[in-house]
């Protein structure tokens, strides 16, 4: 059972005394040895034991467990994940970050390279590069990319590890991770590496699930579903900040709610305590504007939506 033949040790602070449970039940933990906890040191929630295990992203196992546990078609996810993508880039006029023409950007796991390959539709001129530990999912973009009409990016196999940092020190306008910082188990050294390889005028943009996303406590089948084998870390917006700034303290660190699913999923969620389905409201139609954004604007205010968006610069 949990916790007998591991030593907890938190990722963020390195405690190894005192931690509270907050989730008994993780998704996808076939054994039943893993919980949630929170450490008593820094207050960081974390999977104990963690785990990591990068042949289950080589395998493309997550979105295997999405298409399981859901029942969402492949097909479905690869159209959100377009409609994500354009997302992502408007988002960046919103939050002051600078696009060029002949910008340099890394996208850090990236998948199968929707996001780059937006970018990459969008800044023609521009340096687009994804790095991907899964040769499997590169191929499997490609393939989409090109059969959607859409320029892949250029893609590199392989993580952010020092030799990548030493080889690329201070050279990219942008580096995003989209839903990365979760699943590693070095979250504090991977931003390190990552402000590493921004320019000093530059930025590294972050986002993740939000640990206080108000869903969480309305929902239990929700609740249920937000703790997975695949997220070793879950970010509230105070250990998320903290992360940052252990990462690198002289660093500029802006951190904005963001709300990726639709309202009518966040109802379906709470009123019938289970998943809304194959297709998830994503929100593209203009029928109840009003409802949606006010909804949406109040929960990112309060940095109780389902994501968090973080922008970290070098100092001025
Ligand atoms: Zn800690």
């Amino acid at each position: 059972m949990q916790g007998k033949s591991y030593s907890f040790s938190c990722l963020i602070c390195g405690n190894k005394d005192k931690y509270t449970p907050v989730q008994e039940t993780i998704l996808g933990d076939q054994k039943g040895e893993m919980i949630a906890v929170e450490c008593g040191e820094c207050a960081h929630t974390q999977l104990f034991p963690p785990q990591y295990d990068v042949a289950f992203y080589e395998s493309d196992g997550q979105v295997n467990n999405v298409v399981k546990h859901y029942g969402t078609p492949q097909k479905t996810l690869f159209d959100h994940s377009f409609i994500e993508a354009r997302r992502r880039r408007e988002r960046f006029g919103d939050r002051g970050i600078r696009l060029s023409e002949n910008m340099k950007l890394l996208d850090i796991g990236g998948g199968y390279g929707f996001f780059g390959g937006e970018m990459a539709r969008s800044f023609p001129n521009a340096e687009i590069t994804v790095l991907e530990p899964s040769q499997t999912r590169t191929e499997i973009g490609a393939v989409q990319m090109a059969e959607n009409g859409i320029r892949p990016p250029q893609f590199q196999v392989g993580v952010l590890d020092q030799d990548f940092a030493d080889r690329n020190r201070g050279v990219f306008d942008i580096v995003t991770m989209w839903h990365v910082l979760e699943h590693v188990p070095d979250p504090v050294g991977l931003l390190n590496l990552a402000m590493q390889i921004v320019k000093p005028d530059g930025a590294l943009c972050v986002e993740v699930p939000n640990l206080h996303d108000d869903t969480i406590m309305l929902s239990e089948a929700f609740r249920n579903r937000s703790f997975m084998e695949e997220h070793v870390s879950y970010f509230s917006p105070a250990t998320l900040r903290s992360t940052a700034l252990r990462a690198d303290r002289d660093a500029a660190v802006e951190l904005y709610g963001y709300q990726r699913y639709g309202i009518f999923n966040y109802f379906h969620w709470i009123h019938f305590n289970k998943p809304q389905g194959a297709s998830p409201d994503l929100f593209e139609g203009q029928d109840r504007f009003w409802l949606e954004a006010h909804w949406r604007t109040e929960k990112e205010h309060r940095l109780t939506s389902d994501a968090l968006f973080m922008v970290m610069r070098h100092p001025a």
